[in-house]
């Protein structure tokens, strides 16, 4: 048996099986895999694949989860009733791909627990291997002080990470999660908008915030209603270096399918544009806010004068985040990068950005948005635009200034 004792990342490429199955990906076997409580505290995971691959294993924090990353993993075939039948210490089971040519496991834990043995030993004579993972209760300072951010230069995500910035100049971002409350934004089925993004909001902030860099405040953290004015002036109060809006809208008009990020401008660039920004602007409307005093006429030409620095930030902004999407395996709207007049992009000075992240009212889309995983690449893509960004405007703009 080949135990390793934990380490905060441990890489093992199974030699031996390379001439057991050149062809052909390592399946999950799921009579033989199983997640369980320890008799004594703890837990187990076995998964039993028709062959070894290099494979890496981590925790993170907020909440606690346990994360296995493989080189690509066949799970079909494989349920997380099946894997999981009796949930207890390890509460959920999420798997599959996850970026090309790999694959991941994701285990929430409703306490802290820690690696205590990891091994993949290989059965000689079947080629078949074992992943084995014993988990030992920890405490959550131990958890804490040993969870890691989930990206790193070797897996193609953020760059390296420059040195933290000294405290007094933070970054602030704030995160907009679409809709709430009363405003569920788009349904399809029982998947609605704004459980969605404020989900992917959420990830972005614990993706964000596990940097160090960054300070986050959200629009709202859990299901309630926030006006499209009340979002712009929480941006101002808490002076905001950038604002996201995150987004999954029903498009009736045009080919509304793939992640489309949006910039505020009064001519919206083509019609469906206009239509989002319509709509939005409705569903305040239906939650019982007025707009009409939002666009105030004496401020107006001040406006302007702080626009015209902000509205190329906010330009390179979208086009740090379709960059990363895009390398991230999109899909992609066929034009990503768009403008309408949405109200929530109306601050003057604040860089402002609203994401779709896909549409409800695409199937293909529809699929992708429900798929945690997928919400994860996206989530981790959507990091890397906005630090990428983040260093990018720090590199310019003395000479803007000047
Ligand atoms: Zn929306």
């Amino acid at each position: 048996m080949r135990a390793i004792f934990l380490g905060l990342m441990i890489w093992w490429t199974a030699m031996a099986a390379a001439a057991q199955d050149l062809s052909g990906l390592a399946r999950v076997i799921p009579d033989e895999s199983r997640i369980a409580d320890g008799w004594f505290g703890g837990a187990t995971l076995e998964l039993s694949l028709s062959q070894g691959v290099p494979y890496r294993v981590f925790t993170l924090d907020d909440p606690a989860r346990l994360v296995v990353d493989f080189r690509e993993v066949d799970f079909s075939g494989v349920t997380a009733d099946a894997l999981l039948p009796d949930p207890g210490r390890i509460t959920e089971v999420r798997f599959g791909a996850f970026k090309p040519g790999w694959s991941r496991l994701v285990a929430d834990l409703s306490a802290p627990m820690l690696p205590d043995q990891i091994g993949m030993p290989v059965d000689t004579t079947n080629g078949r291997a074992m992943l084995s993972i014993v988990l030992k209760d920890a405490s959550a300072e131990a958890f804490a002080a040993r969870a890691i951010p989930p990206g790193d230069p070797g897996w193609g995500t953020s760059a390296a990470a420059p040195p933290p910035a000294p405290v007094e100049d933070r970054f602030v971002v704030v995160i907009d999660p679409g809709h709430g409350g009363v405003d569920p934004g788009a349904e399809r089925g029982s998947t609605n908008e704004k459980n969605l993004m404020l989900d992917v909001g959420l990830a972005l902030r614990d993706a964000l915030r596990r940097t160090g860099e960054v300070d986050v405040v959200m629009t709202r953290d859990r299901d309630e209603f926030v006006s499209l004015p009340g979002r712009v002036a929480l941006a101002h109060q808490v002076q905001a270096d950038m604002f996201i809006s995150l987004h999954a809208d029903s498009l009736s008009q045009g080919q509304a399918r793939g992640a489309t990020v949006y910039t505020l401008s009064d001519d919206a660039s083509d019609a469906a544009s206009a239509q989002l920004a319509e709509q939005h602007d409705r569903s305040d409307i239906l939650a019982g806010v007025d707009l009409s005093g939002t666009d105030d006429e004496v401020a107006s030409v001040l406006m302007d004068l702080a626009r015209t620095e902000t509205q190329p930030r906010s330009d390179t902004l979208a086009s740090a985040l379709i960059a990363e999407m895009d390398a991230a395996g999109g899909p992609m709207n066929r034009r990503p990068k768009r403008e309408a007049a949405f109200s929530v992009l109306k601050s003057a000075d604040i860089p402002s950005v609203l994401v779709e992240v896909g549409f409800l009212s695409d199937a293909r889309d529809l699929a992708n948005l429900r798929d945690p995983v997928w919400r994860a690449v996206m989530v981790e893509a959507l990091a890397a635009g906005i630090l990428r960004w983040r260093d990018e405007d720090l590199a310019t703009r003395p000479l803007v200034r000047r």
